[in-house]
């Protein structure tokens, strides 16, 4: 059965890359009817902080990336990898190393002057413990192979192959006891019964080093899949200016819908065929690591801007309400209250049409809520005056003569008062736009008459014409 792994370091926010390798290992197990499993490396204490794992775990939760049984903290199994480290030993592919840090030091220098890359040159892997002093600090390295080659048949990248003469001796565990990373990162993996590495391809070297350790073991070797980074359009690798935000931004700061950023990070280095709009359900249908691109894709927030659009279009009243109160709230400054909610949800119909997120919608949906007189933004102030203003007290007559406070009613009204004055309409809905919501866009204007009810919107528009 297939097991995969999500491993972030919570060195900080879920970022987008690390949400893409997250719902491709998700993808993958979902597919084949395997597990999904979650680990925490936290084995760097000065880096690794309680915020950073809360972030990943909620931004997790809202893409709906649900993994399966309690997470796996590193940090907690030091003993278990303390143990492979002298297990290795013990079978003859490790050895234990005394060379003191002023040694090394020497040695790179050395290295460096004579422009040889900079490596542990073995000097203890043939000696034997009794040579060092007593009590002498020790470090574990791995007795990693000399001759010939390591290929990496990877599922992304295809066969990889290193010379083992390139690898050296690495430490795997310090002379405090602690593991390093790779030996931490080759035991979870084994005893988490992981079978499908998918992560980023800035790990691939780190791979063949793993798997020096995996083989010292006579475990199985899992298989690896290294995907692409992301890169921001400019084609340098993506970083904050780029705009790369962490996840939870895309929800707070922009309004983002998980499904829409699900499905754009799917995208993000996977296709099938021209399929833009894939869901959840077809989307683990679909997944293999076959149709994973090698180039590095790019990220393009327009097309992010897109589907989040089409989503919101998609998506219930109801739920949309609920999700745009907190950027209404932001938009207005004071909170809603249970009433104002109702009439939001009854206005979706006709805000989420021309929204691109729920920040720009919770924007476009404020005239609902202001207190009157209403806040004229200079267009609309301008579209009040002269001719206009004469215009706006005729309506506000026709208006209020409607009798029946619905759309298509006060429409009619509208018209024929337009035809008695022998303007377009818009001469006349151009004003009522401005005094109703004071702006000069808004969803179209009868039908916020009909939101705002008969009492609301003939005060607002006495407020313009007294
Ligand atoms: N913790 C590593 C990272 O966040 C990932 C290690 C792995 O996937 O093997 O980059």
């Amino acid at each position: 059965a297939v097991v995969t792994r999500f491993a972030p370091s919570p060195t900080g926010f879920l970022h987008i890359g690390g949400a893409r390798t997250a719902l491709f290992n998700w993808l993958f197990a979902r597919h084949h009817g395997g597990k999904f499993l979650l680990r925490i490396e936290d084995t760097d204490r000065a880096r690794s902080t309680q915020p950073a794992i809360e972030a990943i775990l909620d931004g997790m939760r809202w893409l709906g990336l649900d993994w399966d049984g309690d997470e796996t903290y590193q940090f907690a199994r030091a003993s278990r990898h303390a143990e492979v480290a002298f297990d290795l030993l013990a079978r003859g592919h490790a050895y234990k190393c005394y060379a003191t840090p002023e040694e090394l030091a020497e040695l790179r220098e050395a290295q460096r002057a004579a422009k040889l890359p900079l490596r542990y040159d073995g000097r203890w892997r043939n000696r034997d413990a009794s040579e060092a002093p007593e009590g002498a600090p020790f470090v574990i390295r791995l007795k990693a192979e000399t001759e010939g080659e390591t290929t990496i048949h990877d599922r992304v990248q295809g066969a990889v192959t290193v010379r083992n003469a390139e690898l050296d001796d690495m430490i795997l565990l310090r002379s405090d006891g602690t593991p390093t990373y790779m030996l931490a990162v080759v035991v979870d993996d084994h005893d988490m019964g992981v079978t499908h590495v998918i992560r980023g391809d800035d790990h691939l070297n780190n791979a063949f080093r793993q798997l020096g350790i995996v083989r010292g073991m006579g475990w199985p070797e899992p298989v690896y899949a290294h995907i692409p980074l992301i890169h921001g359009a400019d084609g340098a690798k993506l970083s904050k200016r780029h705009g790369a935000l962490g996840v939870d931004a895309y929800r707070d700061e922009l309004g983002m819908l998980p499904e829409a950023v699900n499905n754009y990070l799917l995208r993000l280095g996977w296709g099938h065929g021209d399929e833009e709009i894939i869901g959840r359900d077809r989307a683990t249908e679909l997944f293999d690591l076959g149709a994973v691109g090698r180039a590095p894709s790019r990220f393009d927030l327009k097309k992010l801007e897109n589907l989040n659009g089409h989503y919101m279009r998609e998506a219930g009243d109801a739920r949309l309400a609920e999700l745009a109160t907190p950027f209404v709230e932001a938009a207005l400054g004071r909170a809603l209250t249970s009433a104002d909610i109702d009439l939001l949800r009854r206005a979706m119909p006709h805000l989420k049409p021309r929204a691109k997120d729920l920040r720009d919608l919770g924007d476009a949906a404020t005239f609902l809520f202001r207190s009157r007189p209403l806040a004229m933004d200079e267009k609309a102030r301008s579209l009040l005056t002269g001719p206009a203003s004469d215009l706006l007290a005729a309506a506000e007559g026709a208006i209020e003569a409607v009798t029946d406070w619905r759309a298509e009613a006060i429409e009619q009204s509208v018209r024929e008062l337009a035809e008695r004055a022998g303007v377009g309409l818009g001469k006349v809905a151009q004003p009522l736009r401005a005094a109703l919501t004071g702006r000069t866009t808004s969803p179209g204007i009868f039908d916020v008459l009909e939101l705002l009810g008969r009492d609301e919107s003939l005060a607002r528009l006495h407020d313009q014409t007294r």
